[in-house]
Formats: structure tokens, sequence, C-alpha cells
């Protein structure tokens, strides 16, 4: 059975790539794919969007490839608020949403744990064709820590995370409804590493406050005493743009923004030397192949920092992450003070 991950256009495809990567290293009857991002530019971001719509945009991908079957699963991506504020719903089409902004006040790590593990839950929940908003007898109104939990407290989303646990009733429920025990099992395996690198995490920032970053006159960045090495103008420009300016980090969109166009502009000439840069040359060295720069940076970081890297590394489609204490890492930057 196929599963299609689609999103809206404000989405990181980072974000849907790297949710498709951990879906992929486990096999099992369900074969995840990412597909392409539909536009969505008739509805302004801010606006609640209703789960209507959101199906519908599902639907619209059914009738546009031929390909795809009645019984494969659409799942879409989106930043969008919806009419109920859920982080995810289906209909009775084999249709899903997941909501991919807002994670973050409910859970300490990144949002790709709670987003791949909606992906699954919500799949094997719309097999079980459970009622969301009604009186299920498999719903557990009491966290247990099973996938079926209504998780009406924050703690309990990240007790269902650590966890990654289906409780017996549930896989005996689940079996009823003919569901097979082959795609239970690659659920199970995919909450596991879910789970795994959830409590690793999270002891991690228990035991370890993130290291102060620093970015020299000359446009060096350390995280704590290490230099990150191999970074071009354009790429140290960024992320201290990103570093300076919002706790949260910056989406692409913000690039346009003339204030940080100004910060960013004062940041490349002294880092890079050159002056006297023009306004448009400006525009296009920001915007230009940010997602390559993303993945530079994330790489170098990663291999120097793997257990901590969250502290600093860029987050599909922002930079900084917030930490579990709201502690992010403090910059000081000496001698120079980029415009505000
Ligand atoms: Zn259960």
């Amino acid at each position: 059975m196929n599963v299609y991950l689609i999103s809206t256009s404000e989405v990181d495809k980072e974000l849907i790539s790297n949710v498709k990567n951990l879906l992929l290293g486990f096999e099992g009857p369900l074969s995840f794919h990412a597909e392409q991002h539909i536009e969505f530019n008739t509805m302004e971001e801010d606006r609640v969007v209703s789960w209507e719509a959101l199906f519908s945009i599902c639907e619209r991908y059914r009738s546009n490839y031929n390909s795809v079957k009645k019984e494969d699963y659409i799942v879409l991506l989106t930043d969008r608020k919806n009419e109920r504020s859920w982080f995810s719903a289906f209909d009775h089409k084999n249709n899903l949403f997941i909501k991919t902004s807002g994670w973050e006040t409910f859970v300490t790590i990144d949002r790709l744990y709670p987003i791949t593990y909606g992906v699954v839950s919500g799949i094997l929940q719309s097999m079980m064709q459970l009622d969301l908003s009604g009186d299920d007898k498999n719903i557990h109104k009491r966290s247990i820590g099973c996938m079926n939990d209504l998780c009406k407290e924050k703690i309990d989303v990240s007790l269902q995370l650590r966890t990654g646990d289906i409780c017996n009733s549930c896989i005996k429920a689940m079996l009823e409804k003919g569901i097979d025990k082959d795609i239970i099992w690659q659920a199970k395996k995919v909450f596991k590493q879910i789970s795994d690198d959830s409590r690793f995490l999270n002891n991690f920032i228990y035991e370890e406050p993130p290291k102060e970053v620093t970015v020299t006159e000359e446009g060096s960045i350390l995280i704590g005493d290490t230099l990150l090495k191999n970074l071009n103008a354009q790429q140290k420009a960024l992320y201290t743009l990103y570093l300076l300016s919002h706790p949260d980090g910056i989406k692409d969109i913000d690039l346009l923004d003339n204030k940080l166009k100004n910060k960013f502009r004062y940041l490349y000439q002294r880092f890079s030397g050159k002056n006297n840069i023009s306004e448009k040359q400006i525009k296009n060295i920001m915007v230009d192949r940010t997602s390559d720069i993303r993945s530079k940076i994330k790489d170098i970081i990663m291999k120097r920092f793997p257990s901590t890297h969250h502290f600093y590394n860029i987050k599909s489609g922002r930079l900084l992450s917030r930490t579990i204490n709201s502690q992010t890492p403090r910059i000081i930057h000496t001698n120079f003070i980029p415009p505000s």
C-alpha cells in the first residue's frame, strides 16, 4: 500500500524529505513516497483553513494522478492553522492532514519526530476507523502511553513519543478490524525509533546546556571552542543573521524583509571584505540556494555535534531551535553591531 506525502507550498521541502527518510528506514507493507508541494495560494497565510479544504487538496491530488489507488493514503503536511486547531485528522477516504507548525510548545525535540509519528499513527487510526471526536472506546482519555491516548495535556504528547507504544487492547482492536499485522509491526518499529531518539535527546538536554556561539569580527563562527570550518561569506552571513535575528529562526519568506536585508548586507560585506554591493546583488546572494546553505551548515554541525546538534542546527525552514529550558545559545559578538 502506497502512502503519498504531499504538502502545501509553505512547508519546508527538507522537512518532507526528512520525514520520508525516517519512514523509509523500516520495511513493511506501507510504502512511502514524498511528492511535490501543492500550491495553496488562494488563502492568506494566517487564515484558518477548514478540514474540508485540506481534505479536498488530498482529493485533488488523487484525481490528478491515475497511479494513486483508492486504498492508498494521501498525507497532507501543512503549516496552516485549521478550524479545530488539531495537529492531525483524517476523513473516511484515506486522506490525512498533519499540522507541521506549532510543535515547539508541545515537545522539546525536533518537530520531525511528532510529525513522523503523526503520519503513522494517523494511518493506523484511520484504518481502525477511530472516532476521534466522539466517545470511541479505543481512545484513552487518561494517558497510558499508547498511540490512542487523547493527549489533553502537553506532557501527554511527550509521553506518547517517549513510550512509542500501542497497548494490547488497541492491538487487539486493530487485528479485529482486519489490519495487516505486518503494518502494525512496521508502525511499532517506527515508533520505537522515535521513542529511542526522543529519550536520548531529552536526557541529553537535561544533562548538558547549549554552548555559547561566538561570531568574531571577521565572521569566524565558534560553537564553544570549536570553529565551524569551510563556510563561505554567504553561509557565515546567513547563519549569523539567523542567530541574531530570531530565537526561533527565520523562514525563507522573511528573507524578503528590508530590515533583514540591511543586516545581511552589513554582515556579508564585513565577512567577504567586499563593499558597495548593489541592492539587487545583495538580494540575490541572500536568497540564492538557501536550502543548500542549510544542508551545508546542518552537515557540518551534525558531524561535529551529533548528539547536541539540535541546539545549533537548522530546523526545517528555520535555523535555531527552541530548547527545553528556553535556553538558546548566546551569541557574543565583539565590536560589531549590525543595524537594527
Ligand atoms: Zn491503547
